[in-house]
């Protein structure tokens, strides 16, 4: 459903990304991997149209995303979760559910299914949830969504192993219900399970792709530094 092929993104000019390859099929969840600095969020902020690419091309679903500015891409069926969550603070649990809600499978009754502290906290305002629960929403509002492709840069980055796990388990629900997704996270033992495909980068640049059990320690080494 997604196609980036040879996309290179700057930075006014300095380059960041030198040829970045990736897809998700459908009911994929596709791990993008590198060490810090390597491109993952560049690549997301391309795909996004955030920091759009001057050459290479990205399609979503046979569209052009390349064509189309930020809102439109968004409106195409693709839910951003950001590095650094961001939620509206003065509005409720609630009300950030239900700005961005269009019709479909994702609904109130089953984001707050999947997260039971956003149901017991629904009238708080946001700014007044933990750092994890701010995550959770943000999570959840791009379910409300109901984006067709979901994508998460560093969802569980700094936040309380109680909280971390709440989020893997909510991962791992959206994969066994065949959610498409692309994710980006440090966690290998919690993320690699998960993940149907790896694509690594390094400098700006697609080096590997394949499936986690294919990630030897020869790759890791090299690539992740672990
Ligand atoms: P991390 O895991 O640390 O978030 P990353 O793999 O997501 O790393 P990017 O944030 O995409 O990496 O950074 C890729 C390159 O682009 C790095 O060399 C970085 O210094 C550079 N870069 C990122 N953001 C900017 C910016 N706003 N202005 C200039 N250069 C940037």
């Amino acid at each position: 459903m997604l196609n980036v092929t040879a996309i290179e993104t700057f930075y006014g000019p300095s380059q960041a990304l030198f040829g970045v390859d990736l897809s998700v099929q459908a009911g994929e969840m596709v791990a993008l991997m590198g060490r810090n600095g390597m491109g993952k969020t560049t690549t997301i902020r391309s795909i996004f149209g955030l920091s759009p690419p001057r050459s290479g091309s990205i399609t979503f679903e046979s569209q052009d995303l390349r064509r189309l500015p930020s809102y439109r891409i968004a409106q195409t069926g693709l839910g951003l979760v950001p590095e650094g969550r961001r939620c509206f603070p003065n509005l409720s649990v609630r009300e950030n559910l239900l700005v961005t809600a269009r019709p479909g499978r994702w609904d109130l009754a089953r984001v707050e299914g999947l997260f039971p502290r956003l149901a017991e906290r629904r009238h708080q305002m946001a700014n007044t949830l933990s750092g994890g629960e701010q995550q959770m929403l943000a999570i959840g509002r791009a379910l409300m969504t109901n984006p067709r492709l979901l994508v998460l840069d560093e969802a569980t980055e700094g936040l309380a192993p109680v909280i971390r796990q709440e989020i893997w388990a909510a991962i791992r629900a959206l994969k066994s219900e065949g959610q498409s997704t692309l994710i980006v996270d440090k966690s290998l033992s919690e993320l690699l399970p998960v993940a149907d495909r790896c694509t690594i980068l390094e400098k700006g640049r697609t080096v590997w792709t394949g499936e986690p059990d294919a990630l030897d320690e020869t790759l890791r080494d090299r690539y992740l530094g672990v």
